[in-house]
């Protein structure tokens, strides 16, 4: 009897090329027998967790017997106010990436249409196809643009029509770090009909200048704006995976039933609770990684590397000639950064700010991998 397990895959996942996370330490000690070495490739916050958010996750730990509030009632309470919405607006995720699928789940069939950007972030693509739905992506800007590689807001608004259900944006965007203004933010979702939800995932946030446009001030505004929020970045809780959606209630109601009923555990929904409340550690590490950004910039000079613009707590790099094995001469350096083949971007690295010290690290694994060929 023959069993051909490949052919009875739901077809929208038969065609899904897996995500690829950042190399984890440990499998690069493993493999290259070194010792002491670092990551900067996922983007985390590279101090962490602030006290406040640890004390609660050593609280938390002891009651790990019992079932997490399904509800997140405490969570969603903080987040209302620090929102100025209803807790009815917002959706628990475990991680953003969970609400990024609900919306994928909740909005999408085989017979609609979803909207993103070449260059946009991996999960989406993942989450649309998912489900069968089509996927379109826009060109991106140009590699000179005064935004390069950043998303085209004409570009996508051609691509959207009735069957469209989802729009995705990220802002600023991963790999690449650009942005899009509030004036064209603004534009983009008046004119999209509300027949088609735009996400605009702000994931990075908290480490933009105030000029930056926070959409969640406009939820009132478009009906049809969901606005996405992570606790993994700024906060320093990747480990943890929790993030939200900001949305109009009926949306909400929507991601509510895809909604696994206990899908933020107990010590992640305690430790964003309490994160939310130490401002200071956020301001800490957006300082920092201002001063990386500033750091790493005057160090690619240096080198003579391209390094794009961006208001993330990362910086994509352009080094002229396959990336891959100047990604490996880093490795056996100890240093794991990201390379962005997979984005077609096979010349590209993206690199996260690190504190000082592995800044410094990165560079100097950067201009050994370079002389090296
Ligand atoms: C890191 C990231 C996320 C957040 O992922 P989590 O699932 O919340 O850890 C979402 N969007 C973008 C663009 C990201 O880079």
């Amino acid at each position: 009897m023959s069993f051909d397990p490949t052919s009875l895959i739901a077809p929208g996942v038969r065609g899904i090329a897996p995500y690829v996370p950042g190399k984890p330490i440990e499998e690069l000690e493993r493999e290259y027998g070194i010792k002491d070495s670092i990551k900067l490739a996922s983007n985390e916050n590279p101090f962490g967790p602030g006290p406040r958010a640890r004390n609660a996750i050593a609280a938390a730990a002891a009651e790990i017997g019992l079932y997490p509030d399904g509800n997140g009632h405490a969570l969603k309470q903080a987040l209302a106010a620090k929102h100025g919405c209803s807790p009815g607006a917002i959706t628990l995720g475990n991680g953003s990436n969970d609400v990024l699928v609900m919306l994928a789940e909740a909005f999408l069939t085989a017979d609609t249409e979803a909207v993103y950007s070449q260059y946009a972030f991996a999960v989406y693509p993942l989450a649309v196809q998912a489900t069968g739905a089509t996927a379109r992506t826009a060109q991106a800007l140009p590699s000179d643009a005064s935004m390069p590689l950043g998303h085209d807001l004409d570009a996508m608004r051609a691509l959207v029509n009735e069957r469209t259900r989802l729009v995705f944006i990220a802002n600023p965007n991963n790999p690449t770090g650009t942005s899009l203004d509030a004036a064209s933010l603004r534009k983009f979702l008046a004119t999209v009909p509300t027949t088609t939800l735009v996400v605009v995932d702000e994931a990075y946030i908290e480490y933009t200048d105030a000029s930056f446009p926070d959409a969640s001030r406009w939820l009132g505004e478009f009906p049809h704006l969901v606005v996405t929020r992570t606790f993994s970045k700024a906060y320093g809780l990747a480990g943890l995976r929790v993030g939200y959606a900001l949305s109009h209630p009926a949306i909400a109601d929507a991601l509510n039933r895809v909604r696994q009923p206990f899908n933020v555990n107990a010590i992640a929904l305690a430790a964003a609770r309490a994160a939310l409340d130490d401002e200071a550690h956020v301001a800490k590490s957006v300082a920092a990684t201002r001063e990386g950004i500033a750091e790493i910039k005057r160090g690619f000079d240096r080198l003579g590397v391209r390094h794009f613009p961006t208001q993330g707590n990362f910086v994509l790099i352009d080094c002229a000639r396959p990336a891959l094995p100047i990604y490996e001469g880093m490795l056996r350096c100890g240093v794991i950064v990201r390379p962005v083949g997979n984005y077609g971007l096979p010349n590209h690295l993206r690199i996260t700010i690190g504190t000082e010290g592995q800044n410094q690290r990165m560079l100097a694994a950067l201009e050994q991998a370079l002389s090296q060929r």
